[in-house]
């Protein structure tokens, strides 16, 4: 198993040479079995979604595209992906369930706040509410567990094909004010002994008091979940958008000389083995 970071950053997108070298498209990773060029699984759907057209030439996306939650971070791509939207694309998009998952959509996509509503997306479209627990997906198993953020419900995921595993957990503020106490457990089972976890690290420890008021986590705190569910290699994610490649480099670097284990920063366009 294979992940293609699409997209990291966090919040919104953001250009400009400050950040090339990590990238400024939001969230979105493909999970990609052994050699297969095209993934049937991704997580969130950002705008680095955009990214991944490319890799399907003139083929349609067949799969499933399981967001996190519906922050605009986190589902700005999908109308703009080209292989979803053609009429021989065949999608399913699954989110934490909270009532009817075509309305909850439409609620973000739909006129006045944009152009078309989810009718006007070609090709077929299942939009699936997804409850916490295990499930097969696109020949993998999958296990979302709540994760305590803000402003709406939000999900973490865990993602096994049967040998290898990772987690993935952008957005989670384990300091913020939806936190409580069985929150720390659910992370951690998520994460404990997988052979990656994907983790936002948005913002620094000086940025606490920030961090916990939007739900984020800091470097500190991802450092904290890995070590606890004794993680050998921890992937940071959801860069924060005015943190320029510099400001990203120095964070890695000082997480490392902190964190015993492997520590990659998630860059646009890089794959990682899991
Ligand atoms: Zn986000
Ligand atoms: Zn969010």
């Amino acid at each position: 198993m294979r992940l293609l970071f699409a997209g990291v950053r966090g919040s919104t997108p953001v250009s400009g040479p400050h950040i090339e070298g990590v990238g400024g498209h939001t969230s979105c990773v493909a999970v990609l079995s052994h050699d297969d060029p095209t993934p049937s699984l991704i997580l969130d759907a950002g705008t680095g979604l955009l990214n991944l057209a490319p890799r399907f030439d003139d083929a349609p996306f067949a799969g499933t595209i399981l967001v996190t939650h519906l922050h605009w971070d986190h589902v700005q791509g999908l109308p703009f992906f080209r292989a979803a939207d053609r009429d021989d694309a065949r999608v399913t998009l699954g989110m934490p369930a909270q009532g009817d998952a075509r309305a909850v959509f439409e609620r973000a996509m739909s006129p006045p706040n944009f152009p078309i509503g989810p009718d006007g997306l070609r090709g077929t479209w299942n939009f699936v509410a997804i409850e916490a627990g295990t499930h097969a997906v696109e020949g993998f198993e999958v296990t979302a567990l709540d994760i305590p953020h803000k402003g709406g419900r939000t999900f973490g995921y865990r993602v096994s094909d049967g040998s290898r595993s990772c987690a993935y957990i952008p957005d989670h503020g384990p300091g913020g004010p939806d936190a409580k106490p069985e929150s720390r457990e659910r992370a951690l089972s998520l994460a404990r002994g997988v052979d990656v976890l994907v983790h936002g690290a948005p913002f620094t420890a000086g940025e606490r008091a920030i961090a916990d008021l939007f739900g984020h986590a800091t470097v500190d705190d991802a450092i904290d979940l890995a070590r606890a569910a004794d993680v050998q290699h921890l992937v940071l994610t959801h860069h924060g958008p005015f943190r320029a490649d510099d400001a990203v480099d120095a964070m890695g670097k000082s997480a490392r000389a902190v964190f015993a284990h492997k520590l990659t920063i998630a860059r646009e366009g890089r794959t990682i083995e899991v």
